[in-house]
């Protein structure tokens, strides 16, 4: 490990509403992926300080405020966390920017808008209910109650890691479970930051939320098979994403994933022009690539093809690469060394397998102040669906081109592929807009826009892309239990060896 400068900020684990370092006492850097500088130490937690945490979890799931809180008031808690993160918003997209080098821009936004996520499910708190049913005996009276599913365990990756914990923690809270959340060792500052403004400002009561940081496979593992543990959410690789659904099977825990893509965006010759090509651009430059969403097949009607590629090459060429805190930088570096090589190595995957490099194709000049982790935005035209480069998520600024036919031609494409997670169209034509929205095997379409996402609307994946949904009602069912209640108000039990079936 390098000298730890003296400046260095230091960060400590939540856990049952105090401020712990990890047992072992050991910290790790966490760096600045712009200027490449250590910035803060954080707590290598592992398995027993997880286990500490979840044990909280447990006892505030089971005893203290939380559970005899009701669901009204703990809506009334929810909105106070939406007004505490819009109150702290600009500090937070600040610390989100310092640890993983997205945008300025983009991350402020994101924190504005994640209040809207505790203010919605605020709503639903008191609205979620059971349901009486006239079940088909005389004298029972039939109930369904619905409960929380208990200590949840949150993983969460580096590229928007306040807004994906967001999206798990709100419908969680609502629903009355207790949670655990492991963020990436990459980016732990913003999570923990969050807990300081946030949660402890709101009074949230202790043991309800805590934070353990560290590895994957040493804090977070133990998160995913801890037998208190009763779902995990995580959102991350798709590999990592396989791991964490077998090791959550064995103790049979509820799983909700959300992971990797390479969606296409399908732009048809009825488009508006310039509209689709802003699209293209920011579906896979914006966030430097690094979003699961990210547009990364660029499928072009051949009658368009050149003429589509010109405009395109030519407005990506203008973005200005530099440092993420600046408002006017529209690419930033890229948020991990590890992903910095990954990126680069596909890079010379797709020059290996003949795709034509029109734009970029290796790393940019560090900008001004800057570290090394930038890779110039890039493009391959001639690209085959059969490609590696047209089938593996890269999850950075690599933009490869595939020509179709007609509709038939670009349905076969898009879904000819392991992911599901998003795709865009591009057309003027209702029938088209509609049809392709149906075809497409993909958790969600965008038609003459892409990259929308509002905490009203599911989201999630089909296929390889992950199980379930976040945001929208439907998150709500993923937190809950269902329980059947049956009275019987009439005289006896019946006979006691016979099941009582419908007569
Ligand atoms: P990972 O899937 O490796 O990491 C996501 C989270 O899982 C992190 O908190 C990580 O911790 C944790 N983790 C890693 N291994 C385990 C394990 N065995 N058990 C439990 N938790 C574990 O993603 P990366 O951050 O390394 O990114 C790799 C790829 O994932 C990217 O290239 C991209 O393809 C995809 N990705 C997808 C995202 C999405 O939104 N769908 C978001 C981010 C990445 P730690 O960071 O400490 O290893």
């Amino acid at each position: 490990m390098p000298d730890i400068p003296a400046t260095l900020k230091t960060y400590q684990a939540h856990i049952d509403g105090k401020w712990v370092d990890a047992a072992s006492g050991k910290t790790f850097q966490t760096i600045n992926p712009y200027t490449g500088e250590p910035w803060a130490l954080i707590p290598e937690c592992d398995k027993e300080d997880v286990d500490r945490a979840v044990r909280a979890a447990a006892r505030a799931f089971e005893s203290g405020p939380w559970p005899g809180m009701t669901q009204t008031a703990r809506g009334r808690l929810l909105r106070r966390i939406a007004a505490l993160i819009e109150k702290h918003a600009q500090h937070l997209a600040e610390i989100e920017v310092r640890d993983n080098g997205k945008l300025i821009s983009e991350m402020h936004a994101q924190t504005k808008y994640l209040p809207e996520w505790f203010n919605y499910y605020g709503g639903l708190a008191d609205k979620i209910q059971g349901a009486v049913v006239p079940v088909d005996r005389p004298d029972h009276f039939t109930y369904i109650l619905k409960e929380p599913v208990g200590v949840c365990g949150f993983i969460i990756p580096w590229n928007s890691p306040l807004m994906l914990a967001g999206w798990k923690l709100a419908p969680a809270l609502a629903a009355g479970c207790t949670v655990v959340i492991k963020p990436s060792e990459f980016t732990s500052a913003s999570l923990l930051e969050f807990m300081r403004l946030v949660i402890q400002e709101a009074e949230v009561p202790p043991g309800v939320i805590n934070v353990v940081t560290g590895y994957g496979a040493v804090a977070g593992e133990p998160l995913v098979t801890h037998p208190l543990v009763s779902k995990v959410a995580f959102t991350g690789g798709t590999l990592t994403g396989a791991r964490v659904n077998e090791l959550a099977a064995k103790t049979f825990k509820k799983v909700s994933l959300e992971l990797g893509g390479k969606s296409p965006n399908i732009v048809f010759d009825d488009c508006v022009l310039d509209d689709a090509v802003s699209g293209a651009i920011s579906g896979i430059f914006a966030a430097t690539g690094q979003t699961c969403i990210a547009g990364s097949r660029l499928l072009l009607q051949e009658t368009i093809h050149d003429k589509f590629v010109e405009k395109l090459v030519a407005m990506a060429k203008t973005a200005r690469l530099g440092d993420p805190s600046l408002p006017t930088t529209q690419v930033g570096p890229v948020t991990t060394p590890p992903q910095y090589r990954k990126i680069l190595g596909y890079i010379d995957i797709a020059k290996g397998e003949g795709a034509k490099c029109v734009l970029g194709g290796g790393p940019a000049p560090a900008a001004e102040g800057g570290g090394t982790y930038f890779v110039k935005p890039t493009i391959f035209t001639g690209v085959e669906n059969r490609m590696r480069i047209a089938q593996e998520e890269v999850f950075g600024p690599v933009l490869s081109v595939i020509k179709f036919k007609d509709e038939e031609d670009a349905v076969r494409i898009a879904n000819d592929i392991a992911y599901g997670l998003g795709a865009g169209v591009w057309t003027q034509s209702v029938r088209r807009a509609h049809t392709m929205a149906r075809r497409i095997k993909a958790g969600t379409v965008w038609v003459n826009t892409y990259r929308a996402v509002s905490f009203l609307m599911p989201f999630g994946g089909y296929k390889a892309s992950g199980l379930g949904r976040e945001n929208g009602m439907e998150a709500i069912e993923g937190y809950l239990q269902t329980k059947s209640v049956w009275i019987n108000n009439g005289p006896g039990g019946g006979n006691p060896f016979i099941m009582k079936t419908a007569s």
